[in-house]
């Protein structure tokens, strides 16, 4: 049932937790178009043109590698310092207008420093652009770096050391909470990353990966026993398997659950329900994310309202109190009071 205008004006003042937002996915198509005009790039001719290149269109639905063709623009303007560190802000900006309270941004330092930029200053630029937004919002933030599957288990290690130089705990503003694995699932399954997760995990880095979304439930179970995560970004395959679902749920395993992303991939077929649904019911926690808020055409209002046409406003809000508990953010997990540590 699609929900009533009271429906959404609650859904609005929900307080949100962001716990899965890629950077290069999320730049708003008007900062991308002003950044490109500043650098004399015009890959288009119009604004409309290029919002056609950031943005998923219909005929575009279904398959992971038309998804994925989207992040090649943004990498034009997200080789600088300086434009990096607005691209952020602006991403929180708009995440804090849709009302998240916490946000996790992620992103993957390698592919950004190639005009350039040392992998630590492709990280400090983001928690740079954290931190002015934290100033002027108040919004608590962490970065969770990525480490692109298809660039090895040895890059993998070296992205964890570099990550935990900036770690949150050792900063006092904003810094690295958590350590990713992301891109193609076949072929790299996770257990050729375990000496990186034990770094970060060593580090005291949070860990979640990318999971179940290309590939079946053998490598969620992977994720989990060989990596050691306390989250699956995606997780879509882990329902084919309700030895895994029970799994997840004993352990407190969040999953981080993007619809319309899951969607627009094909990790969940057209018509089928999300299985968000199949995690609730199980007991699974999960968190309500938006993956690519440019790529998917989306934000936390939306990912909301379309999983208020199965659930209460009442229940929403609670999936969002109950994910704070698993946040890797310090500040947002120790507000919840009696919950159980992640980690
Ligand atoms: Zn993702």
């Amino acid at each position: 049932m699609t929900p009533d205008s009271d429906a959404l004006n609650a859904i609005a003042k929900i307080p949100k937790v962001e716990l899965h937002q890629h950077v290069d996915g999320s730049i708003p198509v008007t900062l991308t178009w002003e950044l490109m005009r500043e650098h004399g790039l015009n890959p288009v001719e119009s604004l409309e043109d290029m919002e056609r290149l950031l943005t998923l269109q219909p005929e575009e639905e279904g398959t992971l590698i038309r998804y994925l063709d989207k992040f090649h623009y943004p990498g034009w303007i997200t080789q600088f310092y300086e434009n990096i560190t607005r691209v952020v802000e602006t991403i929180v900006a708009e995440a804090v207008s849709h009302g998240v309270t916490a946000l996790e941004l992620r992103y993957s330092p390698v592919i950004h420093t190639f005009a350039g930029l040392t992998i630590r200053q492709a990280i400090s630029a983001v928690l740079s652009g954290l931190n002015h937004a934290k100033d002027r919002f108040g919004v608590e933030t962490g970065l969770i770096i990525i480490a692109m599957r298809h660039q090895g288990p040895h890059i993998a290690k070296i992205l964890a050391r570099q990550a935990i130089a900036e770690a949150q705990h050792l900063h006092s503003k904003a810094g690295v909470v958590g350590f990713d694995l992301a891109g193609a699932e076949r072929g790299n399954p996770p257990r050729l990353f375990t000496e990186a997760y034990a770094i970060a995990r060593a580090g005291g880095l949070g860990l979640t990966v990318h999971a179940g979304e290309d590939e079946g439930p053998e490598c969620i179970w992977q994720a989990v026993d060989e990596l050691g995560v306390t989250r699956i970004g995606h997780g879509c395959s882990a329902i084919r398997d309700p030895a895994l679902v029970k799994r997840l749920a004993e352990d407190r395993v969040l999953v981080e659950c993007c619809l319309t992303s899951n969607y627009h991939t094909g990790a969940v077929k057209k018509g089928q329900p999300h299985p968000i649904l199949t995690f609730l019911e199980a007991g699974v926690p999960v968190a309500i994310c938006t993956d690519n808020t440019t790529v998917s055409r989306t934000h936390q209002g939306r990912e909301n309202a379309l999983l208020a046409e199965h659930l209460p406003v009442a229940e929403i809000a609670a999936i969002h109190d109950r994910a704070r508990a698993h946040s890797f953010i310090r500040d947002v997990r120790t507000t919840v009071a009696g919950s159980p540590l992640p980690r």
